[in-house]
Formats: structure tokens, C-alpha cells, sequence
């Protein structure tokens, strides 16, 4: 993963999008496929909103197991008809070994979450596919911890990683779900090639605080955003409180675009 052995960035090319070097992607939807017909009205807000990337969960790690636990592969192919009614990509998690044969049927990314980054047993099994990965930097990971587990999957064969700056577990957690590490995305992009995007919904917990993060996060340089949005979030099966309405999310971009003109 070192710049040292590749200095040039490396772009991840999936059917819709670039991720990495000159590009910037945003990758929006729910937390959670909830239904067919939700995530394809999801797929159509994220699309209008420029995102060529539609991300949703059909293997939830809850931190509770009697939370919704997500739709299996229903949820897979009701994720995978909604990007392709929209030409967009297909982003979703992957949470054990025994899933990823699977998972990858239909998926163009396969996202390791926050827990798992450490889950050696999955990176190895995503490192044998040849499938793009979002890797989450775990809760509590140091820098070094993120680029050992970008090792795993390289090490594979698997030379498609991004690593995703997700917030952390810090001291204060009361106001903010975790503490977005705006500065690991400079950091990282020193010492490895491999795009670093952002993900401000888990980072901030709450609605308001996910547009500021969010810029702040592409203000650094950031090669992406993965953002969470819902129609109606307090009816939301996951992650409600931090999901940007549709219209939220449209502003959003706009924003995006102009920090990125600005820096
Ligand atoms: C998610 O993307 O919905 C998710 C659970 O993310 P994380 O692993 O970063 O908590
Ligand atoms: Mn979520």
C-alpha cells in the first residue's frame, strides 16, 4: 500500500465511476436496504444528486442482536435491480468469510465495516476476489492498523482498496457518535496510493452535524463521500438519526462542488 513501492495514486475503475487520483465520488443510499421498492426510490435520489455509487446494507452488524439484522439476499437483489435501474454502482457490506462468494454476485464494491477491520479471516477471503473494497477504518485503529489490514487484502492479489475515514471512538462521544479524524486523510494519502474517501453519517451520529464533517472531509482532499440518506428517517430500520433527507443531500453536493472548486 506504500507510496514508497507506487507512487502514482491508484484509480479504481468499476462500471460507473472512478475513485482515486483527480476524481471525486459520491456514494449515497440508505443504511439499510429496507425494501425493493424503498431502496429504488433511494437509488433515484442519490442518483439526482450526482452519486454514481449506491451503497445499503443487506448484512447489518447491529451492536445489538435485536436490532434489524438486514435482508440477506433479497436485500442483495433488490440493491442490485435499484443501481441498475440508474446505472449506478452497487457498494454493500460483507461480513463474514462464508458471505463474500455471494455478496460479490452483486456487488461492484465489497465494504469491510467498521468492526470487521481487523477480521483477518475476511480480508484474507476479499483479498482472493477481484472485486473493489472499502475497507473502514475500525473504532479504535491507528493508521498503522488500517494500512497492516489494506496489507491482507493486497496481499491476495487484490490491488482494488480504498480505505474509508469513518470517525473514532475518542474521549467525548456524547454530542457526536465518534470523532471524524479529519487529519488522517493527508496522512494516509502520504503514505499510501490507494484513495481515501470519507464517510460523515457514522462519524457524526446526527443529521446536523454530517454536511460539516462532510466538507471538512473534502476540504482535506478527501477522493469521496459515503453518505447516508432517507425519505422519512425517523421510520428508518437503522441508523434514522443520522440519515440527510433527500433534499439535504442535493444541497450537500452543490456544497461539495464548490470546495472543490475553492481548494
Ligand atoms: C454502515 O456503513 O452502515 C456501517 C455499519 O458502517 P461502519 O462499519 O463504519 O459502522
Ligand atoms: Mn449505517
Amino acid at each position: 500500500a506504500s507510496r514508497l513501492f507506487h507512487p502514482e495514486d491508484t484509480v479504481i475503475a468499476t462500471a460507473h465511476s472512478r475513485i482515486g487520483g483527480s476524481h471525486f465520488t459520491l456514494m449515497a443510499g440508505p443504511c439499510s436496504v429496507e425494501s425493493a421498492e424503498h431502496v429504488l426510490a433511494m437509488a433515484a435520489v442519490a442518483k439526482r444528486s450526482g452519486a454514481t455509487v449506491l451503497r445499503g446494507g443487506a448484512f447489518k452488524p447491529r451492536t445489538s442482536p435485536y436490532s434489524f439484522q438486514g435482508l440477506g439476499e433479497t436485500g442483495l437483489q433488490a440493491l442490485r435491480r435499484a443501481a441498475d435501474q440508474y446505472d449506478m454502482d452497487v457498494l454493500t457490506e460483507v461480513m463474514a468469510p462464508e458471505q463474500v462468494a455471494l455478496t460479490a454476485q452483486y456487488a461492484d464494491i465489497l465494504q469491510i465495516g467498521a468492526r470487521n477491520m481487523q477480521n483477518f479471516a475476511l480480508l484474507k477471503a476479499v483479498g482472493q476476489t477481484r472485486r473493489p473494497v472499502m475497507l473502514k477504518r475500525g473504532l479504535a485503529a491507528t493508521i498503522d492498523d488500517v494500512l497492516n489490514a489494506v496489507e491482507y487484502i493486497l496481499a491476495g492479489g487484490n490491488s482494488q482498496v480504498m480505505i474509508t475515514e469513518r470517525g473514532i471512538r475518542t474521549f467525548d462521544n456524547k454530542y457526536t457518535r465518534n470523532t471524524l479524524d479529519v487529519g488522517a486523510v493527508p496522512v494516509l494519502q502520504k503514505l499510501t496510493h490507494l484513495p481515501v474517501v470519507i464517510d460523515p453519517s457514522h462519524a457524526a451520529g446526527h443529521t446536523e452535524w454530517v454536511t460539516p464533517l462532510a466538507l471538512a472531509g473534502t476540504a482535506a482532499g478527501a477522493s469521496g463521500l459515503v453518505v447516508e440518506v432517507h425519505d422519512h428517517p425517523a421510520a428508518a430500520l437503522s441508523d434514522g438519526a443520522q440519515a440527510l433527507l433527500p433534499e439535504q443531500l442535493q444541497t450537500l453536493a452543490q456544497q461539495v462542488q464548490r470546495v472543490r472548486t475553492a481548494i
